[in-house]
């Protein structure tokens, strides 16, 4: 039998798991040492060997023939086709002709590699990833205010301590179970529309209007001030910006907040004496404050309020936000977002270009400047005017974009999509050229997970057929487009090598951190700096902004914020909101999770939670499918009755494909900082299926 140490496959908190393999099967269980799930695993981590040699998976290169079809070709056919065709588009078009589109499950090492490899081999700027969906406007709040975004700047386990903790648009119960056993001390406030299971374990649950979170933070906010809950000795000396937000926030009085949220003022007043009276708190954000048009002046609004308090930057408290994609972290931190350089760099920089341009060996000038956001990348695509050809790694905006049809519509225009992936995903099946490659338990290399801790993935088995790291695939098509072989090794090691250096003096510094630490046990959070020589390794850094935060007068910045409405809500036409979220089976767009027998069965389609009295007027029954239509178009769904949910508010899980997208509904409207699309609000009408 052998065995190894390893992660789990799936989301940010990246579970410890030891994973082995005898007699032609492969079995998980959880590593009880490791402190994160302390022995716990959700059903996606129990059942993800299946994942391994789940049927269709991808061990051949496919290419597209003159049928039509997509037939097996030998990998030098493939890369060779790839590389000559990316040639002819550059060199008729330009070098910005070509996309690149990441994922947040990458490996560090693949999402440095897969940035530079846009930068350096292709020459340009049109690179992004799908953890803009995700977290981004977390990051972007964060690096305002404290200047400096990881996720949890403290570790998961200081959470067990706290007295009180206010989770606004987060539902771990069901993302990422294991958290909860770190969330089973503290009183819980919970602020979702929807009663989740997590709403369901808190002491106390607010439940907004959708699209309200900001006009509700703020007047959590008030309340603190008013009731003389502000902290002011800590505003004082560690932040700056008090006075210029509380003016946006003092005409946020809370019998306004009252109507506009929905939320009652003595549940408001709850909250605020739950999160003050507390001697340790915490104020933790998800997707839920996230995925709006304003997310990020949503999180700045939560943020203020955990400053208001006097909580960030104090052991035993603070802010955090709950990454969602297994390298959620990692993969935002080198290189592969459209504005950034390694080591959480700003490719606008003219020293971080120099550096960066250092160690790849190239002239900084020759560089590509920032390019599209994610959906404005395939919103452009092909026939939208920007990119003719994409090459897609780790992700499937088929189902995970908003407005997937007519992405999906813009992918089928390229003259040229290559599909890097283990499983034939939706987005694969619309390429000319798929790539197999490898998974978690087939490759070395590491990840990052919600705390900054960077962590070791390890093999246990060799690729299934011809599957190839991507890795290789990068190396394959930049020595064909005429790069040094040298400059894109194929080593994982070699890689996190370059990474370290690359991020030597940046703000995600992973300069102090080796594989050699790693396998040792040593839990590494970055910024973890390469200690002079001759003196002790650098520890790393689990609790950040003790003694200071990361801007330059280490004073945290509060942000002026001003509610507004959603960019879409209900009218005659389209008269209930609709918001999107996922459910405990199913992972992302679901095209992994989706082919593990266990997993399909528990939730096996889409679905639309309504309240029993919504669905009795618009003649919906239980179990029955549902048209759900927005200005976008329509998704099908089998009925589900929620009396617990609002009435003026549907719910879809958005992991499913074909007619069942959620995200055939949704709104692209973006925010304008981290250009985030509106993921959790829009309207919709909801009727039987077949009476439309
Ligand atoms: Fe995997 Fe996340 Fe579940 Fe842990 S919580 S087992 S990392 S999916």
């Amino acid at each position: 039998m052998s065995e190894t140490a390893t992660h789990c496959p799936y989301c940010a908190l990246q579970c410890g798991t030891r994973l082995s393999h005898d007699a032609g099967r492969t079995a998980v269980r959880p590593d009880a040492a490791f402190p994160v799930n302390q022995g716990g695993l959700c059903q996606k981590g129990w059942t993800a060997p299946a994942l391994l040699d789940t049927p269709g998976r991808l061990t051949r290169p496919l290419v597209r023939g003159a049928d039509g079809r997509l037939a097996p070709a030998g990998w030098d056919e493939a890369l060779d086709l790839v590389a000559g065709r990316l040639e002819r588009i550059r060199a008729e078009h330009g070098a910005d002709a070509v996309g690149v589109f990441g994922g947040g499950g990458l490996t560090n090492e693949k999402a440095y590699q897969l940035g530079k490899f846009a930068r350096v081999a292709l020459g340009t700027s049109q690179i992004d990833y799908n953890g803009r969906f995700c977290m981004s406007s977390a990051a972007a709040a964060g690096s305002a205010a404290f200047g400096l975004d990881r996720g949890l700047p403290f570790p998961v386990t200081d959470l067990a301590a706290a007295d009180a903790v206010l989770l606004a648009g987060a539902n771990p119960a069901e993302t990422m179970p294991p958290l909860m056993r770190h969330l089973a001390g503290p009183r819980l406030i919970v602020i979702d529309p929807r009663r989740t299971p997590t709403a369901e374990a808190a002491a106390l649950h607010l439940q907004p209007t959708p699209g309200t979170d900001l006009a509700l933070a703020l007047g959590l906010l008030h309340l603190a001030v008013t009731e003389g809950r502000a902290d002011r000795d800590y505003l004082d000396k560690r932040t700056t910006g008090f006075d210029a937000a509380w003016r946006r926030a003092a005409a946020w009085w809370p019998e306004r907040v009252e109507r506009v949220t929905g939320v009652p003022v003595a549940e408001m007043r709850e909250a605020v004496d739950l999160l003050a009276g507390a001697a340790r708190a915490y104020v933790l954000t998800g997707r839920g404050a996230e995925q709006h048009s304003k997310g990020t002046d949503t999180v700045a609004a939560f943020i203020n309020l955990a400053l208001t308090l006097g909580l960030p930057g104090r052991e035993g408290s603070g802010y955090g936000c709950l990454t969602g994609q297994g390298n959620g972290q990692g993969g935002r931190e080198h290189g592969q977002k459209a504005d950034q350089l390694p080591g959480y760099r700003m490719l606008a920089d003219p020293a971080a270009r120099a550096h960066v341009a250092s160690v790849w060996g190239v002239d900084p000038d020759a560089l590509p400047g920032p390019g599209r956001s994610a959906y404005e990348l395939l919103d452009s695509l092909g026939s939208g005017g920007g990119p003719r050809a994409l090459l897609v790694f780790g992700s499937n905006p088929a189902v995970s974009a908003p407005r997937a049809a007519s992405i999906a519509d813009r992918l089928a225009s390229l003259d040229l999509l290559v599909v890097a992936d283990f499983v034939p995903s939706e987005t694969a099946e619309l390429a000319d050229v798929v790539l197999p490659v490898t998974q978690w338990a087939e490759e070395e290399g590491t990840m990052t997970n919600l705390e900054g801790r960077v962590l070791r993935r390890r093999r246990l088995l060799p690729p299934p057929g011809e599957a190839r790291s991507d890795l290789d695939v990068l190396h394959g098509i930049a020595v064909r487009l005429g790069q040094d072989p040298a400059r894109f090794p194929t080593e994982p090691r070699t890689v996190f090598e370059e990474l370290r250096r690359a991020s030597a003096g940046g703000r995600a510094d992973y300069s102090g951190i080796s594989w050699e630490r790693l396998d040792a046990g040593e839990a590494l959070h970055w910024p973890c700096p390469e200690a002079p020589a001759g003196a002790a390794p650098h520890p790393g850094t689990p609790r950040l902004f003790l003694d200071a935060f990361a801007h330059p007068d280490g004073l945290a910045r509060f942000a002026e914020v001003e509610h507004r409405d959603a960019a879409e809500t209900p009218d005659a036409a389209y008269p209930l909101y609709a918001t999107t979220g996922r459910v405990l089976a199913h992972y992302q767009s679901g095209a992994q999770t989706r082919r593990v027998p266990e997993l399909a069965a528990a939730a096996p389609g889409s679905f639309v939670e309504i309240h029993p009295d919504t669905a009795a007027r618009l003649g919906l029954r239980d179990g029955r499918p549902a048209r759900v239509s927005s200005t976008r178009g329509s998704t099908l769904a089998t009925v589900r009755l929620v009396p617990s949910l609002r009435t003026d508010t549907v719910f879809l899980p958005f992991h499913f494909a074909g007619a069942g997208r959620a995200n055939l509904i949704t709104s692209a409207a973006l925010d304008p900082r981290s250009r985030m699309p509106e993921f959790k609000v829009c309207a919709v009408r909801v009727e039987p299926a077949e009476a439309a």
